[in-house]
């Protein structure tokens, strides 16, 4: 069927969009999306001219802002050089991508495989740890987001993997460290850290230490609700790993390249994994890419036996041309210092000042420009704002929290109780600034609902 061509208004690309476009995540009907015109930095605009300071850096990977000139231009550099080619073969922008990539992840993760995303990282990422081990077990955090594809869904701890559970043979769920919610009743964080690591012994002696491939953790949990780990945990589970031979895989989708303030949050507690997963801000989700880092023992492992798995796009030289752009002007810009600093003197202090001011407001928590915001309808008792996995009218108070914030120009990242502040690492000073003057009018909405 032949149709006109769309005119380039809003109302035209949000009918088409409404006919033709199945959303992730979402009933379809009752969803209304945002007809995006442009974006540029920190900011996105629709066809009416209202500009959104993007508090969400899309889903959390725009990490060098909207439409960088330089990364930009590499793109079609690229394009009008080697569009595309065939993974088997050594190409400039992969084998450079590469490189650079394993120049800056810890210890001896030197070998990297590529995937279009992160959800394909974590699918390969235990396919790799069951083989590399003979074992099929795979141990979880319940309060957790690793990916839509079967294995990486299945290992995601949060609510979007109850429908497609029944193909989680082999993956076990536990409790990782969380103070402000503890499921260990603790009232320290190292009394949280001892006892966690505990629960994790004691999952382990109970499922059989030697079925057990890996433990699959993110290093600062972010869709859940960016907790960072209390000092020791890590480093526990690093040292339980090696005494068990279990796979230690660290998901960085999330928490890498900038976001925490280092270009991998394992920086933070000095721990190595054995294999590393990666995406999102590894080009600032320009063209899609994801992988895997792999240390020295486990690319052993592959070294005279195949690797059974890969990806007609895996490594695109146009997504990889993208890396090495945009990895070369957060090096250059000075991007993950410049995180570091904004939550040491913007994000993190304008935040804390905000909870000492608004009732809804539980916790704030994270590093770099990375922060979670929990919001309570009691701080005493700490009871959620909604309840968990609250959907229609139950969800109410977080609707009235997001469209106040969207009002006054912020699109705010919103999941169950909390907001997260999650907004690209080159924001400057002054933008950060006038996003927390726009949360801090949504938070009075929120704190009716106290
Ligand atoms: N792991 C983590 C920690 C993530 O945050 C995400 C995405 N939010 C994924 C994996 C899945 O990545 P993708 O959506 O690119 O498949």
């Amino acid at each position: 069927m032949t149709s006109q061509p769309l005119s380039q208004t809003g109302a035209a690309v949000k009918a088409a969009d409404r006919a033709h476009v199945f959303h992730s995540w979402s009933a379809q009907d009752l969803i209304d999306p945002l007809a995006v015109a442009g974006a540029e930095g920190s900011y996105f605009w629709d066809y009416e001219g209202n500009r959104y300071l993007d508090f969400t850096s899309g889903l959390v990977f725009t990490n060098i802002g909207y439409q960088h000139p330089k990364v930009v231009a590499a793109i079609q550099e690229q394009a009008g050089k080697l569009v595309t080619f065939a993974p088997g073969f050594a190409v400039e922008a992969r084998s450079e991508a590469a490189r650079l990539i394993a120049e800056r992840t810890p210890g001896d993760l030197d070998k990297i495989f590529f995937t279009n995303g992160g959800a394909e990282a974590v699918e390969n990422a235990v396919r790799m740890a069951r083989l590399h081990t003979g074992r099929h077990k795979v141990l979880s955090a319940y309060r957790s987001y690793h990916g839509a594809t079967s294995t990486a869904i299945n290992v995601t701890g949060d609510p979007r993997r109850w429908p497609s559970d029944n193909g989680s043979a082999g993956v076990v769920h536990f409790w990782a460290p969380f103070l402000y919610r503890s499921p260990f009743h603790a009232e320290t964080e190292e009394q949280e850290c001892r006892r966690a690591l505990q629960h994790l012994e004691d999952t382990i002696a109970f499922e059989g230490p030697a079925t057990i491939a890996a433990i699959i953790l993110e290093t600062v949990p972010g869709t859940a609700g960016i907790m960072v780990p209390p000092p020791g945990y890590l480093a526990g589970v690093r040292e339980i790993c090696d005494r068990y031979g279990i796979v230690f895989v660290l998901d960085e989708v999330m928490a890498g390249f900038g976001r925490t303030g280092t270009w991998f949050a394992a920086e933070h507690w000095g721990v190595t994994p054995d294999l590393m997963t990666f995406a999102k801000g590894v080009n600032s989700g320009y063209v899609p890419l994801g992988g895997v880092a792999i240390s020295g023992a486990i690319a052993e492992t592959f070294a005279r036996r195949p690797y059974p798995g890969g990806l007609t796009y895996s490594g695109h030289p146009l997504a990889c041309a993208a890396a090495v752009a945009t990895i070369n002007v957060m090096a250059e810009e000075g991007v993950v210092e410049h995180a570091a600093r904004l939550g040491e003197t913007v994000l993190g202090p304008g935040l804390r000042e905000l909870a000492e001011r608004h009732p809804s407001v539980g916790e704030v928590r994270g590093l770099g420009a990375f922060w979670a915001v929990e919001l309570v309808r009691d701080r005493e008792t700490r009871e959620p704002l909604v309840p968990y996995n609250a959907a229609g009218e139950a969800n109410a108070p977080m609707a009235a929290f997001a469209a106040a914030a969207k009002k006054n120009g912020l699109w705010p990242f919103v999941n169950m109780n909390r907001t997260h502040v999650v907004p690209a690492c080159t924001i400057s000073e002054a933008e950060a600034k006038e996003g927390l003057a726009a949360l801090d009018e949504a938070l009075s909405v929120a704190d009716e609902y106290t």
